[in-house]
Formats: C-alpha cells, sequence, structure tokens
C-alpha cells in the first residue's frame, strides 16, 4: 500500500512529479486544485464563491475540501494506494485524512522561492487535460500529452501568487514539523533538473511502504 502525500509551496513541481508516480507504481494522482478547476458543485451559488476563492488565491474551507477528498478516496482505484496533491494543506485536513485513511509518507518538495517563482511564471496548462507544462519543455504551442490548447492559470498572476505563498507558509507549512514529528516526512531537493528530482521522488516512494 502506498498512500502518499506530496507536500511543498506552489510551484515546487508537485503536480509534474505527481504524474511520474503514477507512471511509476499505479496508483492515481489525486490534485484537489484540479478537482476544484474542473467540476462544478450541485449549487450554483456555492461553485461561484468556491472559483472566486481559488482566483484570489485563498483556500476553499476545509469541511467542503474534505467531503471532496473522502468522496474520491473511496472510489475503488484508490484500493492500493493513491498519491495526495495539494492536500491537506492545513492542520484541520491531515487531522481528517489521519482519522479517515492515514498515510504512509509525506514527500516534502523543497525549492528556493526565486526558482519557483520563474517556474510559475512561465508555467502553462493544457485547456483541454489540464496537465501543467514549462514553457522552456515546450516544443510547440500545443500540448504535448493531447494536442490542446495552452494557457495560463487565473492564479499564476504575480499578486495572486503572492497571496497563495502567504497562505502556504499560514496554513500549510506548519504541516511540515506535523509529519516529521509523526516520523513520515521525506525531503526532496526540488531544486535539480526536473529528471535528478523524479528520480529522487520515485526512490523516496518506493521505500515508503
Ligand atoms: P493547486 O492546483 O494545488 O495549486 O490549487 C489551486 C487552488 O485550489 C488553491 O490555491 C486553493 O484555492 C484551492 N485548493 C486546492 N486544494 C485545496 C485544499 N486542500 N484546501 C483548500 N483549498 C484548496
Amino acid at each position: 500500500m502506498r498512500r502518499i502525500v506530496l507536500l511543498g509551496p506552489p510551484g515546487s513541481g508537485k503536480g509534474t512529479q505527481a504524474v511520474k508516480i503514477c507512471e511509476e507504481f499505479g496508483i492515481p494522482h489525486i490534485s484537489t486544485g484540479q478537482m476544484l478547476r474542473e467540476s462544478s458543485l450541485d449549487d450554483p451559488e456555492l461553485d461561484r464563491e468556491m472559483k472566486a476563492i481559488v482566483a484570489r488565491g485563498e483556500l476553499v474551507p476545509d469541511d467542503l475540501m474534505n467531503e471532496l477528498v473522502k468522496e474520491r478516496l473511496n472510489e475503488d482505484d484508490c484500493a492500493n494506494g493513491f498519491i495526495l496533491d495539494g492536500y491537506p494543506r492545513t492542520m484541520e485536513q491531515a487531522a481528517f485524512l489521519d482519522s479517515e485513511v492515514g498515510i504512509d509518507g509525506v514527500l516534502l518538495l523543497d525549492v528556493p522561492l526565486e526558482l519557483i517563482a520563474e517556474r510559475l511564471g512561465g508555467r502553462r496548462v493544457c485547456l483541454n487535460c489540464g496537465a501543467s507544462h514549462h514553457v522552456s519543455r515546450l516544443k510547440s504551442g500545443e500540448c504535448p500529452a493531447c494536442g490542446g490548447e495552452l494557457g495560463t492559470r487565473r492564479d499564476d498572476a504575480p499578486e495572486t501568487v503572492r497571496r497563495r505563498f502567504q497562505v502556504y507558509e499560514l496554513s500549510t507549512r506548519p504541516l511540515i514539523e506535523r509529519y516529521a514529528k509523526q516520523g513520515k516526512l521525506m525531503r526532496v531537493d526540488g531544486s535539480g533538473s526536473f529528471e535528478d528530482v523524479t528520480s529522487d521522488v520515485l526512490a523516496c516512494v518506493r521505500s515508503a511502504v
């Protein structure tokens, strides 16, 4: 069983590395950010409210996130493990996750802020499949995964990125200590080349059983 959490600031490469882990271990990649961007809540007013929160770089309320994740983790494809990307983001979410399923390992992608700013500025997302890419690795203006049109994320605008960092420092960074105390934290230097980071990440996931 591999139940893994990917932790790290916005733009640290969680989504990109999660795709690699998925390919290697055949466990689903659960990105709560992507879930929020792609799905609509039944209640249209609540849905608008939630999308506005995401656009401002704030956090969607814990209760709503916990429900969404609980439902997703109950699906059959999660029976042998999963990789959570972007959840938990608060102590409350982490406590909920522990009470629901428990976690085998937490991977922290450590990346200096200057590098992150550069990465987020160059991030392009596929408007069709949602995959993230960096302009420096793109050979054409199309999504390498599906050929779809590429665009930027609304919340990658510089002022929103600043807010997302503040939110990370305030609400999410404290999780590092929580998981370190539980003996579950694995740190990976996320500043190297994509291939080097991937190989370190995969080695950590291999050891987390
Ligand atoms: P991400 O794609 O992980 O960067 O998430 C994009 C945005 O979705 C975040 O800035 C939040 O507004 C929202 N979001 C994603 N995951 C969570 C979460 N676990 N708790 C609260 N808000 C979240």
